[in-house]
Formats: structure tokens, C-alpha cells, sequence
């Protein structure tokens, strides 16, 4: 056995297997409810997997590109890019926030605020740099989750009071909050960068590389994440507010909800 380094996580957020992730994308995964993310408007929408670059579990015939980030562009309808997925059956999907027109030039691109619980300095792990000595820079726990929630909620009232189309989503490990307003489709980068500024002299622990959008991929709402076995899942804001994301429901996959009543 090879002495792995140790991982913390949530009780019950684990891996997800080929198998469960092939479970998933066969019958679970909602096509209505990610049509209506994009809102019909899926126009020139480019989605992105990642087999296994951070959970090694990947397909034998893919070992090359296991950690590579794969683009999907081409498909006709999202039937299609579900068949596209099962073929890889990634850890992770994402989509693009930016759009393009028919000539693949990019017109535009979608706000988004990325909060995750491991930059939350926690009363018993420490800081990120604490985390990240011990080669734990991708685990938390349930205090640093729930602090992480109480910031999106925050964060959620400081961009309401700036903006008309705010919507949050709980990723598997933290919070994303989009900013679909037309009008911020064409801020620039500069303008990007300093709200970023803004948003983190206000103490929010975001991903500036996120917001100033050069990190343009995002994770797909209803799609598996696959580190933690948790459905991407968009919430009001009502319902982040009591949102428990260990033990509610509609972010377990059917493979964790079995277990869980047997
Ligand atoms: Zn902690």
C-alpha cells in the first residue's frame, strides 16, 4: 500500500467512482433543469471536463489525458453532451462564462464570484497556508463550510444592492455566485479586476482569478462533483440561508442516498 497524505473532508464526501459517476450521468443528471440555467439561450455555450486530475479515478483509455481540461464544443443538443460526458465520465463538468458569436470570437462573458471553504482560516485547521503545509489545500470540513456559507449569504446582499440577476450556487465544496445582468457581459478586465478588489477589501475570501475572468470555466449547475459525490446545485437565497450541504437531499446522488436508508 502506498501511504496516502491524510484528507479531511465532511463525513460522507468522498470520491465518486467510474461507476457511480456513469450512475449519475445516465439517469440522473436533470438536461430540463440545465436548459433552464442557460435559459434556452445555450446558443454558442462551450462546456469543459476534467476526467481525473485530481482524483486519479479516470478511464484506462484515457490515461494521457486524465488531467487535461477538455473543451466540448461541438454538440447539437444537451442529449448530445450527455453522451459526451458518459463517454468520458470526468470528476468535474464545467461551462464557459464567456459567449461567442458564429465566428468563435468572444462577445461577452458572465459574472462570477467563486468562495471556497479551504481559504476560510478555521478554529481548528488554521489558515490556508497552515492546510497547504500540510498538503491539505483541497480539504475542509463542516465549521469552515458552514463559515463559507455565511460569506455567500453576505456576499449575496453586497451584490443584490450592486445588481439585478444575482443567483447562488452550492459547488460540492463551496459557493459560486453569478452575476447574469446584461449589462455585465461587457465589463472589462479592468473593470473586473477592480470589483474583485472591492469585493475583498469588503473581507470576502474569493477566487480573484474567477471574477477578473481569466479563469473562465465554472462548474455546471446539476452536475456531479466528483471529489465530494455532491449535485451542483443552485439555491435562492432563502434556501442558502439554511442550506446544510451534508445532509440535504437534493445535493445527494441516488448512490449516497441508498446507503444512507439501508
Ligand atoms: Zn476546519
Amino acid at each position: 500500500m502506498v501511504c496516502m497524505v491524510q484528507y479531511y473532508l465532511p463525513v460522507g464526501m468522498r470520491y465518486a467512482t467510474l461507476e457511480e459517476r456513469k450512475q449519475f450521468y445516465t439517469s440522473e443528471l436533470n438536461l430540463e433543469k440545465v436548459a433552464q440555467w442557460f435559459k434556452g439561450g445555450l446558443g454558442k455555450t462551450k462546456f469543459a471536463v476534467i476526467m481525473g486530475r485530481h482524483t486519479k479515478i479516470f478511464l484506462e483509455k484515457y490515461k494521457e489525458d486524465a488531467a487535461t481540461t477538455i473543451i466540448i464544443d461541438e454538440y447539437k443538443n444537451l442529449g448530445e453532451l450527455r453522451q459526451q460526458i458518459l463517454d468520458f465520465l470526468p470528476e468535474a463538468v464545467y461551462y464557459d462564462r464567456s459567449v461567442y458569436d458564429e465566428k468563435d470570437r468572444k462577445i461577452g462573458q458572465e459574472l462570477a464570484f467563486d468562495l471556497d471553504p479551504e481559504n476560510i482560516t478555521c478554529p481548528i485547521h488554521g489558515t490556508l497556508a497552515d492546510k497547504m503545509k500540510r498538503m491539505q489545500g483541497l480539504s475542509f470540513c463542516e465549521l469552515e463550510l458552514e463559515m463559507v456559507k455565511q460569506e455567500a449569504v453576505s456576499l449575496y446582499e453586497f451584490l443584490e444592492n450592486r445588481f439585478s440577476q444575482v443567483k447562488a450556487v452550492y459547488s460540492g465544496r463551496g459557493f459560486h455566485l453569478h452575476v447574469l445582468d446584461l449589462h455585465v457581459y461587457q465589463m472589462n478586465t479592468q473593470q473586473r479586476e477592480e470589483l474583485a478588489q472591492q469585493v475583498k477589501t469588503a473581507g470576502f475570501h474569493i477566487d480573484e482569478w474567477v471574477t477578473s475572468g481569466e479563469m473562465r470555466l465554472i462548474r455546471l449547475p446539476w452536475s456531479l462533483n466528483g471529489l465530494v459525490s455532491r449535485i451542483v446545485l443552485p439555491l435562492t437565497k432563502k434556501e442558502l440561508e439554511s442550506f446544510d450541504a451534508v445532509h440535504d437531499e437534493r445535493c445527494l446522488p441516488k448512490f449516497l442516498r441508498k446507503k444512507a436508508t439501508s
